[in-house]
Parts: C-alpha cells; sequence; structure tokens
C-alpha cells in the first residue's frame, strides 16, 4: 500500500513513471548512478535554468542538488553557456595543446593554496586514484589511511571500507587503513606501528559532503603529524574546491595539504577532474632523462582522450574566472545562510527536535534528535546518527519535498543563482513535507 505521499507523488508524475519503466529494460535498477535509485521511481528531467529544473510532467523542481555539486552557478549561466557554444563551434578535441589549459591551471594555481603544480583528469574519481598513486609512487610506500565514509569515487582502493566491493582483489583491499575520524592518537598509532603509509586521504569537511564533520582542530593535527611522518596528505576537495571558500576547505581552515583532488565545480558543469599540489608530487609524472630506473618502474604515466578537453576547459575557465572575480561563493554562502535560519526557526515552531546546519553552502538537516550545536559542525554520537539516518522518515520526506517542487531532502547544496525567494519557498515547501511526514506518524 502507497503511504499518502506516495500516492501523490504518483499521481503527480506519471510520464516520470512510464520512462521508468522503460528505463528498467536497460539498466540495473533503471537508473546510471547508484544515487539515482528511487522508490517508487525516479524523475525525469527535461531542462533547467538557474536554481530549477523541469520534469517530464511540466513541474518546477527546486535544485538543492544541483549537479552533484557542480553547479555553484546554478543551471545554465550564460557565461557558461556562449563559452560552451562558442568552443563547441571552434572544435571540441585537438588532440594536442590548448592555451585554454593554461588558463584553466593558472586559475587553479592562483585559488588553490596548495596547487603548484597541476593534471587534469575528467572526473573526481579518477583524480584521487591518481593522487594516491603519486603518493605511493613519492614516498616508495604502499598503504593508503582514508576514514570512515568518507567518500573518494570508485576506484579500487578507495572504495575500501564501504559497501559494493564485489570484484576487487584482497590483496588491492589490503593496502587501505580505513580509520574511525577526529581520533590522531589512532592516526598517529597506525603510521608508526605501520612504517609503510604512503598517504592519508580525506573528504577536508566530513564524510558525505560534509555530513558527518571533521573538526577542524582534526586537520591541523593531521597536518602537523603527516608532516613528522613524511606522508603525503590528501586533501579530496572534490566537493569543498571553490565552495567552502573560494580555495577551498585549505584556505577556509588554513590547512595545506601536499596534494589536493578537484572535480564539480572544476569543470563549470562539464566533466573535469585535477590533482594538484607539490611540484615534486605532480612531477612523478614526468620522464627524467637518463634515468632508466625512475622512468620503468617509478615514474607514473598517465593518458586519458578527454585530460583537459576543450570543451570542459573553456567552462572550467569561465567558471573559475567568475568564482576568482564575483561574490559567487559569498551570494551562496548569504542564501545557505538564509536557508538555514528559516529551517531552524521552523524546527522550532513545529517543535521538531533537530537541526540545520553546516559550513558555507553545504547544508545538512538532522531530524529527530534533541541537542546542542553551533549550527555549523555537529557531531553526533553513534546513537544519534541512527536516529538521524531514519531511511523511511527521510525518503518520505524527499518524496514530499518534490511533491511540492523541491528537490532536496536532508541534504542541501547551494548555488549563487537561488534567490531569497526561492528560499523562502523552501521553507515554505518544509512546513508542508514535515507536516505530511508527521501525519504519517513519522516524527
Ligand atoms: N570525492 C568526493 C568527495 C565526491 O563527493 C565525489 C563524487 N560525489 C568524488 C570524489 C568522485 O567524483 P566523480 O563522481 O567526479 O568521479
Amino acid at each position: 500500500m502507497p503511504t499518502p505521499i506516495e500516492q501523490r507523488y504518483i499521481e503527480q508524475h506519471p510520464r516520470s513513471a512510464e520512462l521508468h519503466a522503460r528505463a528498467r529494460n536497460h539498466f540495473p535498477n533503471g537508473v546510471t548512478h547508484d544515487a539515482r535509485r528511487m522508490q517508487p521511481f525516479p524523475l525525469y528531467y527535461t531542462h533547467a535554468a538557474g536554481p530549477a529544473k523541469y520534469d517530464v510532467d511540466g513541474h518546477r523542481i527546486l535544485d538543492y542538488f544541483p549537479g552533484h555539486g557542480a553547479l555553484i552557478l546554478g543551471h545554465c549561466h550564460p557565461a557558461i553557456v556562449q563559452a560552451v557554444t562558442e568552443q563547441m563551434a571552434r572544435g571540441t578535441h585537438f588532440s594536442g595543446s590548448t592555451e585554454l589549459e593554461i588558463q584553466w591551471a593558472e586559475w587553479v594555481k592562483e585559488l588553490i593554496p596548495s596547487a603548484e603544480k597541476v593534471r587534469f583528469h575528467s572526473s573526481g574519481t579518477e583524480a584521487d586514484m591518481m593522487a594516491i598513486r603519486m603518493a605511493r609512487a613519492y614516498t616508495g610506500r604502499s598503504k593508503v589511511i582514508k576514514f570512515k565514509e568518507h567518500f573518494h569515487g570508485w576506484s579500487d582502493y578507495l572504495v575500501a571500507g564501504s559497501e559494493g566491493i564485489g570484484g576487487i582483489p584482497q590483496e588491492t583491499l589490503s593496502t587501505m587503513i580505513v580509520l574511525p575520524p577526529n581520533d590522531i592518537s589512532i592516526v598517529e598509532k597506525t603510521i608508526r606501528e605501520s612504517g609503510d603509509v604512503a598517504a592519508i586521504i580525506l573528504e577536508p569537511t566530513g564524510a558525505h559532503m560534509g555530513a558527518e564533520p571533521i573538526l577542524p582542530s582534526f586537520l591541523h593535527e593531521l597536518r602537523e603529524v603527516t608532516r613528522r611522518y613524511g606522508v603525503v596528505l590528501i586533501f579530496d576537495e572534490v566537493v569543498t574546491g571553490f565552495r567552502t571558500s573560494r580555495g577551498g576547505a585549505q584556505a577556509y581552515y588554513n590547512v595545506i595539504p601536499d596534494v589536493t583532488t578537484l572535480a564539480k565545480i572544476l569543470g563549470g558543469g562539464l566533466p573535469g577532474g585535477a590533482v594538484c599540489g607539490k611540484a615534486d608530487i605532480i612531477n612523478m609524472i614526468e620522464p627524467r632523462p637518463g634515468d632508466d630506473e625512475f622512468n620503468r618502474y617509478r615514474r607514473i604515466a598517465h593518458n586519458g582522450t578527454f585530460n583537459a578537453n576543450p570543451l570542459s576547459a573553456a567552462a572550467g575557465v569561465k567558471c573559475l574566472e567568475l568564482v576568482a572575480t564575483t561574490p559567487v561563493v559569498e551570494t551562496a554562502n548569504a542564501r545557505a545562510a538564509r536557508l538555514k535560519q528559516g529551517l531552524n526557526d521552523l524546527l522550532a515552531r513545529l517543535e521538531i527536535p533537530g537541526c540545520c546546519s553546516g559550513v558555507a553552502s553545504l547544508l545538512f538537516l538532522r531530524l529527530g534528535v534533541e541537542h546542542e550545536c553551533d549550527r555549523e559542525i555537529c557531531v553526533m554520537t553513534p546513537e544519534q546518527e541512527r536516529l538521524v539516518n531514519d531511511q523511511r522518515r527521510n525518503h518520505q520526506l524527499t518524496l514530499s519535498l518534490l511533491n511540492h517542487g523541491v528537490q532536496a531532502g536532508i541534504r542541501f547544496i547551494l548555488t549563487a543563482a537561488h534567490s531569497e525567494d526561492d528560499i523562502d519557498y523552501t521553507v515554505s515547501a518544509y512546513e508542508k513535507a514535515l507536516t505530511e511526514v508527521r501525519e504519517q506518524g513519522l516524527l
């Protein structure tokens, strides 16, 4: 029996239901990304503009998952559309070098404090794979420490510790060490006892885009310990780069890693990734004349048909230029602050325990737990996490919000295209959705 919220969702979205029935013949679960699995079916979209996208049944949906975090300018920003359209007409692939890729790297270096040298890829997964390989090649050590629940794409090494590790040899997984975050003594003990740790990689605001926050003090401690033991510190700034601040989480917290990985905003809405950092480490790609041993066994060979492709470079250059020279980050942050305040006021008014918290333009709604926090970095106990992650309640909330024209649920990624009116609309949609979820006895 569908719930009242599900029933309404089904009634409002007949064309999406039809398309999903067709898609199920082609794709596992009928979708092309694990995060798009959705019961009873996901929505299908036709076009987008600014803060919103439009589904096949004609609804306008305010988007708080814009391009999985790539679209800090919102959808179809005119300057990006123009840059990409013009480049399309000039050529999409020269199987050769362009001035655009130089400009792209110059913006990365201008903005990201740790970037001395840069290598472009097509995704964050690739950039993270390359980063740990560089660290291994550079240090001559084999182990990599990551933290529980931190996401670094879907490569064989970096999914260690998470679900869905089918097909990965145990030999591969055994080179990864998965530790709990926020406890520097465990990290230091592990490095000392192993003697073979090449790198530590983490999401610098915490797992799942900051949903399980890292304490800023832990970042400083990691920097100190990794420096002392000669371990390469890698910040995965695929989400936080150009968002937590113009210079990412590293500039925001003033902790400069050895290597940084970037994607999402980097590509201005087109596919793009990069690994950047200390020149000595990134230069593990450069052959050394006359050093056969290095070139054969230590150098990192790196090809990739679409590395720094002109379309992504054109979009990326324009996007980073706007981030650097206009108040993109500040506007997204101001909208986030308004949303945070609006939702916290709403929770208080409806007497629903929980909070909306987060740093810069990434916010998280934590429902069902009475607690104190500073509305920035909300660290929960495992038991509180369990209550907050009540899948059934959160799923009903997500569906109800879609019924009211908002794609969000319990996570919000803001853009500079969200207006104050959009935020106020969102808060009133939450009032309706939370009330409906409560009527179903889930709050
Ligand atoms: N790192 C982080 C922190 C991410 O959130 C993601 C994707 N959401 C990735 C890496 C992988 O990036 P991509 O999807 O571009 O491969």
